[in-house]
């Protein structure tokens, strides 16, 4: 992970969004540390988290943005959007509403973030298969309509999480090269 006096070359802040418990907090865990924990809390005081990694010979920091609960009484403000060239919006495959809100967090995404913001939805917990309430081609559909790039993840599993990361820091890195 993030080495010691590297020289980076862009720093790219992407943001967290989506309904409490969908597992925001557990996919950031998973990408910048490698972790897991069942029991996670509302992370208090930190604001993000950063990972340098490698895209196409450059180093890019991600400094990634989590609501740390806020999310619970719609008070994510514009600071937290400000600078935000990407987005993580995460809904739960097995609650139903949680799929539902996903336009209402575009519409508030769209509302505050730069006109070119890279956004990827993601329906995380697929390890959870045998409580599935959201059919994969709903969320294919919507994402396709919107133009949102879409992948299912599970953070307990370390599955696709590297790679929705890595999707749309990719995309931010061609877009801004
Ligand atoms: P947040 O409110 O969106 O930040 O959600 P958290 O990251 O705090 O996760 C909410 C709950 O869902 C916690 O109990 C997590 O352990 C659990 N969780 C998060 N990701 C996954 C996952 O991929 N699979 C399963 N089975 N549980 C998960
Ligand atoms: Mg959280």
């Amino acid at each position: 992970y993030g080495e010691f006096n590297q020289r980076i070359d862009y720093v790219f802040k992407v943001v967290l969004i989506g309904d409490s418990a969908v597992g925001k907090s557990q996919l950031l865990a998973r990408f910048a540390r490698n972790e897991f924990s069942v029991d996670s809390k509302a992370t208090i005081g930190v604001e993000f988290q950063t990972r340098t990694l490698n895209i196409d010979d450059k180093t890019i920091k991600a400094q990634i943005w989590d609501t740390a609960g806020q999310e619970r009484y719609r008070a994510v403000t514009s600071a937290y959007y400000r600078g935000a060239v990407g987005a993580m919006l995460v809904y739960d495959i097995t609650k139903r509403q949680t799929f539902d809100h996903v336009a209402r967090w575009l519409d508030e995404l769209r509302g505050h973030a730069d006109r070119n913001i890279v956004i990827m939805l993601i329906g995380n917990k697929s390890d959870l298969g045998s409580l599935r309430a959201v059919p994969i081609e709903d969320a294919k559909e919507f994402a396709q309509r919107e133009n949102l790039f879409f992948m299912e993840t599970s953070a307990l599993e370390a599955t696709n999480v590297e790679g929705a990361f890595v999707t749309v820091l990719t995309e931010i890195y061609q877009i801004t090269s």
